[in-house]
């Protein structure tokens, strides 16, 4: 009987990337830009930005929402998979990291695909809902601060049309989730979110053990 699941170790990994990355420049040199920055660990693997690009692509995704920018890898692969008349709404709360990626954004050409909001996530869903933008979306990232994720959630189910896709990172937590009561706040966020999900009839759900986690939750 084969296994259920794959175990990863660094060889299988580096033959995954080495048979599947096909990275623009750009994100090859902004990832090069983050690898020295403290928090480098919160940018997304490159597998996990192609797969995203290929949602969007198979989607036919025009407009997107990003919640969490940091320097810029997701939204860039986002952006070059969105059409030339599509548009990237990416939040975040400052811009002391997303300055680090707009060059590559310009060098990739697709900085015009990109409206970046600079305050807390909520405000911008929230005045993107009051301007009558619900189901207005096709795709959205979550990837924030993950006690806020719920609510985050909740605005972008909103914001995304029927068979629109809400995806959300870091959902297995280094496998925290499954250690027993959470330890943490973000843990106990994220335990509580996914059981949510699990049982939450407005969406179709998958949870990818994949990367830190990745669960996709298209709207019913
Ligand atoms: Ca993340």
């Amino acid at each position: 009987m084969g296994a259920r699941y794959l175990t990863l170790n660094d060889k299988l990994y580096d033959y995954v990337l080495a048979h599947s990355l096909r990275e623009h420049p750009a994100q090859a040199a902004l990832r090069e830009a983050t690898r020295t920055h403290r928090a480098a660990g919160m940018q997304i693997a490159p597998e996990q930005g192609q797969l995203m690009a290929m949602l969007v692509k198979l989607m036919g995704a025009r407009r997107a929402i990003e919640i969490g920018v940091f320097t810029g890898y997701s939204a860039l692969a986002v952006a070059l998979a969105l059409p030339e008349d599509g548009r990237l709404l990416a939040c975040n709360i400052s811009d002391e990291t997303t300055r680090i990626g707009r060059p590559f954004w310009q060098q990739a050409g697709v900085a015009h695909k990109i409206d970046l909001q600079l305050r807390p996530a909520l405000q911008t869903l929230e005045a993107r809902l009051a301007a009558g933008e619900a189901g207005q979306y096709d795709f959205a990232f979550i990837d924030a601060d993950k006690t806020s994720y719920d609510a985050y959630f909740e605005r972008c189910l909103q914001l995304v049309r029927p068979g629109g896709l809400v995806v959300i990172d870091n959902t297995l937590w280094s496998g925290a989730v499954a250690q027993g009561p959470g330890k943490d706040a973000d843990t106990r966020a994220l335990q509580a979110l996914n059981a949510k999900l699990h049982g939450d009839e407005r969406i179709d759900l998958v949870v990818l053990p994949f990367s830190d986690g990745v669960t996709l939750a298209r709207r019913r």
